[in-house]
């Protein structure tokens, strides 16, 4: 059975995955890290006929015997029920769509499974959790959506008023079962604030309080399941799975920490692209100009779900590679706002394909990684959101209206619900004590 420790134990005293799964952070600020990762036999994804099917031959390596394998198949089923095609750009360039779960962005994949294990775990030892978050953008709605219904958890999310796009607002206040969502009258940094000291306040402290952020190891299993189901449809295009790159549009470097896990379980990846924004720490870590920690203030760009000043995840990168071996196998860059327009007006123009923001930042890395290394190796750049939920960027860009995508139209005709509250811990202990 694999067990978990966290970075910052020097002991590594083990944790079971579900004790690091309902805690998220280790007590002592440390990430979990598993003990072993088990290597899976190939043909678990080469042969496999579907994503979820593919899900569970990967994933009971993880979980037996904590989860048995018929309940961990019946959440998998459930928990990753749409597409996640790869699509060809050109002979060995493809990207591949994460963004076809209900809320349109990557982070469907992990919420929907997290919260379904979490339920799981939480109706055998008949307890429940609130689950908090603080949300500027894809977070709020995926783990609102993902989590909604699920008996013994309720969701209340924390969103700045008039700081996020009409479209994103929406897709955090539409009314879902065990769901609230709360306008806060402040920034972002306020919400998180908020969050913070609401699991340290006496007052609260009688409440089953959770997280869902990206530091959780529940997240990041999960994503590391489409990296191998790209493996599985490029052997589709006739192209040998043995040897693949991987460009990573990155913040939080969650994402990419699925990737790797992919790896450290058997499949050959070269080399790793970790695309950024004009947040530039961990291409400049990587390129050696500055030290394991030396973070700089967010900056604000066109690809907001990538506007992250310290990667929450680099501990565990760092943890599980070492500085040498993450400088060998990732390659990373960071892109302006304007190269991220331009890749994207190119892209169309190019391919007619229409990339999301964060997307372009990502063809925009693989272009300058070609022309600089001249390494053909198929390459894979995850497209981790759908491009309609960015109606701005995509006319600024290109000049043209956003596809209209029937998921987001259908948005506007349910019924919403929101609080808005002021940015204080008393407003919010009002809404949890109320
Ligand atoms: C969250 C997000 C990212 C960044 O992923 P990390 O795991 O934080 O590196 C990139 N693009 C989109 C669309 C996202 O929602």
């Amino acid at each position: 059975m694999i067990h978990y420790y966290s970075t910052r134990d020097p002991h590594k005293t083990p944790v079971r995955f579900e004790d690091a799964l309902l805690k998220g952070l280790a007590p002592d600020g440390g990430l979990y890290v598993p003990d072993t990762v088990p290597t899976v036999d190939p043909a678990n994804w080469l042969n496999a006929r579907s994503l979820p099917e593919l899900a569970a031959g990967v994933l009971r390596r993880w979980l037996e015997p904590e989860i048995p394998l018929s309940t961990l198949e019946a959440i998998l089923h459930d928990a990753l029920d749409f597409p996640c095609p790869l699509v060809r750009l050109s002979d060995d360039l493809f990207v591949l769509e994460l963004f076809h779960g209900p809320t349109l962005s990557f982070k469907d994949f992990a919420a929907r499974t997290m919260a379904r294990l979490m339920q799981h775990f939480l109706r055998e030892r008949g307890e429940r959790r609130i689950i908090l978050v603080a949300t500027s953008g894809d977070t709020g709605s995926a783990v609102a959506d993902g989590f909604a219904g699920q008996d013994n958890i309720e969701v209340v999310l924390l969103y700045p008023l008039g700081k996020v796009s009409d479209v994103q607002e929406r897709q955090l206040i539409v009314r879902r079962p065990g769901v609230r969502a709360l306008a806060v009258k402040g920034s972002f940094d306020d919400c998180q604030r908020m969050v913070k000291e609401a699991f340290v306040d006496g007052e609260l402290a009688h409440l089953p309080l959770s997280s869902a952020n990206s530091i959780n190891i529940g997240r990041l299993l999960p994503q590391a399941l489409y990296y191998l189901w790209a493996v599985r449809q490029l052997a589709q295009h006739g192209l040998e799975p043995k040897r693949v790159n991987f460009c990573v549009p990155s913040g939080n470097l969650g994402n990419l920490t699925g990737g790797v896990l992919a790896a450290l379980m058997g499949q050959p990846v070269h080399r790793f692209l970790a695309a950024h924004n004009a947040n530039h720490f961990f291409p400049d870590f990587l390129a050696g100009k500055v030290e394991a920690y030396e973070f700089h203030p967010t900056i604000a760009t066109v690809s907001n779900a990538m506007d992250v000043g310290s990667p929450s995840n680099f501990e565990r990168l760092l943890h599980l590679l070492g500085p040498e071996r993450m400088r060998a196998w990732f390659w990373g860059t960071t892109v302006s706002d304007e190269a991220t327009l331009e890749r994207m007006r190119q892209t169309h123009q190019a391919y007619g394909y229409l990339a999301c923001p964060h997307t372009s930042v990502g063809l925009e890395a693989q272009a300058r990684y070609r022309a600089e290394t001249g390494d053909r190796t198929p390459l894979i750049t995850l497209a981790c959101a759908h491009p309609a939920k960015f109606p701005e960027a995509v006319s600024s860009a290109l000049g043209i209206a956003a596809p209209k995508e029937g998921v987001l139209e259908a948005l506007w005709k349910r019924e919403t619900q929101v609080i808005t509250i002021e940015p204080s811990l008393q407003a919010l202990r009002q809404v949890l004590l109320g």
